[in-house]
């Protein structure tokens, strides 16, 4: 068991949360005089719910998770700076994130002036749990797993995550962004066996609606109560409580995409592998390929030129001459590969 009280910082947890209008009166009434709202209805001139009821009812039916067990963020980027500011002290306590992973975690830490401590993977991206746990010490508050993770779009493998979660007595967030588009079903079916663990999903990717800025964090009923504390009253805007609403009533179209997708992923890497100047195409559990490639950086800016924006993930760790490709429409796609397979070894050679 984990003591949420000994890992939780002292200010957060003996803070008094800021009281809203909404949080004092919740229900029907006739005469709304309490929130200084401008009564005429614009019709954005109330404020939103501060905890999204209505669409947490429709996310728990989707995910099979209580409604207590989720809290909804300015996307994933919400949680991901929260969880830090309610478990690590600044200048005192860090974190340990597996490297290469999603570049938000090491910034959110910076900006909030937590240790960073990466722990490298093994050399085809396995998770590493022993070399991981080692890194931790007394002060390390929480362990970032990203599975599949990004940039390297493998899943990081069921026993692996579990030794992670079991032998570490902090809290692991395991952010499942890319989990649609994974064979693995992720860990959101075992939430309730683990209290230290937080999972993040998001509807930036397979739903699609990255503009909306919706995030998702399930865990234990404290861990939430402890987000909700800090976070922003309203930080959920009513058009994207009603818009996601829209989408989840519809839930068949994300299946859709995902399913072209990964039709489409399958495409993609069949083509690629006939591109000589591709020497690996890396295992993918996501909407993305990653691919190590002969002068990835010249390639990069070649096909900026032919106006196709990829990821040069050249200067990441493990990633040397790596670019990362999001699988598009199939006429994106396509138009990829007609611009890598005008390139030759000969003129690259040259470069
Ligand atoms: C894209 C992505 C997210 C999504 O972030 P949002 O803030 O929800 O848009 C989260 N984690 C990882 C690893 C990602 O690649």
């Amino acid at each position: 068991m984990i003591n949420l009280d000994k890992l939780v910082r002292k200010n957060i947890l003996s803070l008094t949360p800021y009281s809203s209008a909404r949080d004092e009166f919740q229900g029907e009434a006739e005469v709304y005089l309490d929130a200084n709202e401008n009564p005429f209805n614009t019709p954005y001139n109330r404020y939103p719910d501060p905890l999204q009821l209505e669409l947490k009812e429709t996310i728990s039916q989707l995910k099979n998770v209580p409604i207590k067990n989720i809290f909804l963020g300015n996307g994933s980027d919400e949680p991901i700076d929260l969880v830090m500011r309610v478990f690590c002290e600044p200048g005192i306590d860090n974190i340990v994130a597996i490297e290469p992973t999603y570049g938000m975690y090491r910034v959110a830490a910076q900006i909030n002036n937590i240790e960073y401590i990466p722990v490298t993977l093994s050399e085809n991206f396995d998770l590493l749990p022993d070399k991981l746990l080692k890194a931790c010490n007394a002060n390390t508050k929480l362990i970032f797993l990203c599975s599949p993770n990004n940039p390297t779009a493998n899943y990081l493998g069921e026993d692996a995550i579990r030794q992670v979660i079991e032998n570490f007595q902090g809290i692991v967030v395991l952010d499942e962004a890319y989990i649609d588009f994974s064979a693995h079903r992720g860990f959101l079916p075992e939430l309730t066996k683990y209290p230290n663990l937080i999972i993040l999903q998001t509807f930036s990717k397979a739903w699609g609606m990255a503009a909306l800025r919706l995030g998702m964090a399930f865990a234990q009923t404290s861990i939430i109560e402890l987000m909700n504390k800090v976070k922003y009253p309203y930080n959920i805007n009513m058009l994207t409580q009603q818009k996601v609403m829209e989408a989840l009533a519809n839930h068949q179209q994300k299946e859709q995409w995902v399913n072209i997708i990964l039709q489409n992923r399958q495409w993609l890497i069949n083509e690629l592998s006939a591109i000589e100047l591709i020497e690996t195409i890396y295992p993918s559990d996501a909407n993305f390929v990653l691919v190590k490639i002969q002068q990835a950086s010249w390639v990069y800016q070649y096909l900026v030129e032919q106006k196709i924006i990829v990821r040069n993930r050249s200067n990441v760790k493990l990633c040397n001459n790596c670019l990362r490709i999001t699988v598009g429409t199939a006429e994106e796609n396509a138009k990829l590969i007609a611009a890598l397979k005008k390139l030759s070894i000969p003129s690259i050679a040259s470069v």
